[in-house]
């Protein structure tokens, strides 16, 4: 079972993750090796070269840009989640390829379906049964922001933040059956009580 959390910086995906994983080991008794945590871009060391590049490097023409996280996101699938799935493990993805639908694909002059084409492309087409989208308004994830260090793409503009999230709301809306959108205004509990509903569902299949 594949699940990814996507949403803005700031919107409390990794506080999430861990909480899922904990529900996971100690109360559904799922073994702890069976349980993967992971992110993009990185997760391999291929790929935390690649994120420190993307995110502390030089700027990267936007295609060039594009390239990069698709490559990164063909190596973690292909040597950590695939395999991973394929021993009957559960992976949790900080992000996948909405993210790069969602920000190389808003408010730039990539089309979004192609990018999203791209990403099928190199996972040779690898949808998760389930991804939680954390939906927050910029205004409070700028606040939240301002409390942690701002990398480059962190510091773009409000703008590009909400184009982030409307993209992000849109692909939602285009599948229902594998997006569950969560207010993450709320507080910690009660997203987790959500996210468990959320993965409920996928998990008992
Ligand atoms: O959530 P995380 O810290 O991994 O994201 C870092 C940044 O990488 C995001 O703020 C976003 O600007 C960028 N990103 C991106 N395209 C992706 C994944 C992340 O532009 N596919």
């Amino acid at each position: 079972v594949f699940v990814s959390f996507e949403g803005g910086d700031g919107a409390g995906k990794s506080t999430q993750m861990a909480m899922l994983r904990e529900h996971l080991i100690h109360e559904r008794q799922v073994s702890e090796d069976l349980v993967l945590t992971t992110r993009e871009p990185g997760g391999t060391p291929l790929g935390e070269q690649i994120r420190s590049l993307l995110l502390h490097g030089e700027h990267v023409d936007e295609r060039a840009e594009a390239l990069l996280y698709a490559a990164d996101r063909a190596h973690h699938i292909a040597t950590v989640v695939r395999p991973h799935l394929a021993r009957g493990g559960l992976v949790l993805g900080d992000r996948y390829l909405d993210s790069s639908i969602a920000y190389q694909g808003a408010g730039r002059a990539l089309e979004a379906d192609q990018i999203g084409a791209l990403s099928l492309w190199a996972t040779g087409g690898l949808l998760p049964d389930r991804t939680i989208l954390l939906d927050l308004p910029p205004e409070v994830l700028d606040e939240r922001r301002d409390a942690q260090e701002l990398d480059r793409l962190e510091q773009a503009g409000r703008e590009f933040h909400a184009a982030v999230r409307a993209m992000f709301l849109d692909m939602a809306r285009a599948e229902p059956e594998r997006f569950q959108v969560i207010d993450g205004t709320q507080s910690r509990d009660e997203v987790h009580a959500q996210v468990l509903e959320a993965v409920a569902e996928v998990l008992d299949r």
